[in-house]
């Protein structure tokens, strides 16, 4: 191997895989303090009669010097955008502020139950109904919903809306119309409310086609689900003459506003004729995600469809008090409650913090920081649709793969023991070898130029020694994985090693 290779990590950290915590520790180890008994002593064997069990339970046997360690090394060995840059394309991976996380943890709002009596939740209700007001304004669709528990909870519910519109009008429709650049969630959206895709090409720009929208529009399409920017980070230009042309025959248009890092603002879904869209408050609106949850979905419509909506509904009355409302003709509930209501209250500790011109902020931002990463790249990497970006760009290793046998993955595996997140690979499926960047407006200038620079070396290393890195990552607690075998047949339980 070259020196140059070299030069990159290569040697494992502290990072390797230690023991669980039964088998940390010795015996006498121990960090309970009883306090002195103060009740008469009781035979316990006698007590249970014969339901005593005869040997001591396996615990931990741990001090607590131990269990921090054990636990703080276990957190260490995890990457999070607390440890470095996340550049995960789709999925806004942004620093999220401390300070969110205080207002969730307020004993006010994280002490209530769900079941208290309105009277006495005025104020969660009232958090709630200011942060349904500022997604419609955000959105510019003002009947808003909370209680999706997710992005694709959202479309589901949102599709559900369209539907009962269409049923209500005496019109039930079959098919739903969605980009062949659309997010996985989409279909399954489509498919769980009991509708057909139709897929609709994008044009050589990375847009969907105008002309092949119009061709496949008829009665029958109950709606068009687009995100704007679309998955290839390209804002949609045509997109007043494409909510126009769903309009014309009658369907809804659908906004996938998972991610709305681009554009809150500067520019609204609801002013570019769409009829609802779902916002995902834990990418844009900063709550810590990954790992499975919890998130929050909630559902912007146009007033034509906010008697769809499910409820019941936090709602205000003119002499300042707040009650829940369920629309007479409401889909009914998607979920128990009011939705993950301590992922409401940081989204709108973020809102307010930021304010309107904060936001817009964010948005421009994040759109200077893809563009910057982007440029810094295009030399080095395929740039299948190059020009200016929105939050996040798509690029391809494919040229790297034909002349070093370096695919996407690779370079996705090497990134890690430079000290960033890899970012989104293989997604979206018209691009081969496709990774796809989101940097964030949370990235500093030097950490977009660190990246950037890590990225190049890696093509660099390609290079000089392709199969260094088609054998990274070196330096995590696990190497390559059997990927396919991690998801299907995990191992997730420790047994004691036979005495
Ligand atoms: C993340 C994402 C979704 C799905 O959101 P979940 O909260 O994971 O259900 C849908 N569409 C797009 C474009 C996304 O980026």
């Amino acid at each position: 191997m070259s020196d140059q290779a070299q030069a990159g990590p290569t040697r494992a950290s502290s990072a390797a895989p230690r023991a669980t915590i039964f088998e940390v520790g010795a015996a006498e180890s121990s960090c309970v303090l009883a306090p002195a008994l103060d009740v008469p002593e009781v035979d316990i064997e006698r007590a249970l009669s014969g339901f005593a069990r005869s040997a001591p339970p396996r615990l931990p046997h741990v001090a607590e010097v131990e269990i921090m360690r054990h636990y703080g090394h276990l957190a260490d060995m995890n990457f999070g955008v607390d440890s470095g840059p996340y550049p995960l394309g789709s999925c806004t991976m942004k620093y999220n502020p401390r300070i969110n996380e205080d207002a969730a943890r307020l004993e006010g709002f994280a002490g209530l139950h769900p079941y208290q009596p309105v009277e006495t939740v005025q104020g969660a209700l009232e958090l709630m109904v200011e942060l349904q007001e500022a997604l419609g304004e955000v959105s510019g669709l003002p009947a808003v919903t909370l209680q999706p528990a997710a992005g694709a909870h959202g479309e589901l519910t949102a599709l559900m809306c369209f539907k009962a519109a269409h049923t209500a009008a005496g019109d039930p429709r079959r098919k739903v119309v969605i980009p062949d650049t659309a997010h996985g969630t989409n279909p399954a959206t489509v498919s769980m409310c009991g509708y057909e895709t139709v897929t609709v090409p994008s044009d050589a720009r990375g847009l969907v086609d105008l002309d092949a929208l119009r061709d496949v529009l008829d009665t029958d399409v109950a709606a068009l689900m687009l995100t704007n920017p679309n998955t290839l980070g390209l804002f949609e230009t045509d997109i007043l003459a494409m909510t126009e042309a769903v309009h014309s025959v009658g369907a809804y248009a659908y906004c996938d506003g998972a991610n709305l890092n681009a554009i809150m603002g500067v520019t609204r879904p609801g002013d570019q004729g769409f009829d609802a869209l779902h916002i995902n408050v834990h990418k844009t609106f900063s709550t810590p995600h990954g790992g499975g949850g919890p998130g929050g979905g909630p559902v912007c419509v146009t007033d034509d469809l906010a008697r769809y909506l499910p409820g019941p509904l936090p709602t205000r009355f003119d002499d300042g008090s707040y009650a829940l409302v369920t629309p007479e003709t409401s889909i009914g509930r998607v979920r128990s409650f009011l939705g993950n209501f301590g992922v409401l209250v940081r989204a709108y500790a973020y809102v307010r913090a930021l304010g309107a011109e904060g936001l817009r902020e964010a948005s421009e931002q994040a759109v200077v920081s893809a563009n910057y990463l982007r440029i810094l790249l295009r030399d080095v990497f395929d740039m299948p649709y190059d020009r200016t970006c929105m939050h996040e760009f798509v690029m391809s290793s494919s040229s790297l793969k034909r002349a070093h046998g370096m695919r996407a993955l690779d370079v996705a595996k090497r990134l890690l023991d430079y000290g960033f997140h890899p970012p989104t690979v293989y997604f979206p499926l018209i691009v081969e070898e496709a990774l796809m960047l989101e940097p964030t407006e949370t990235e500093s200038l030097e950490s977009l130029e660190s990246l950037a620079a890590a990225l190049r070396a890696i093509a660099e290393e390609a290079s000089r020694e392709p199969g260094f890195v088609r054998d990274a990552p070196y330096t995590t607690p696990v190497r390559r994985l059997d990927e396919a075998r991690a998801a299907r047949d995990p191992v997730l339980r420790w047994s004691p090693p036979k005495e």
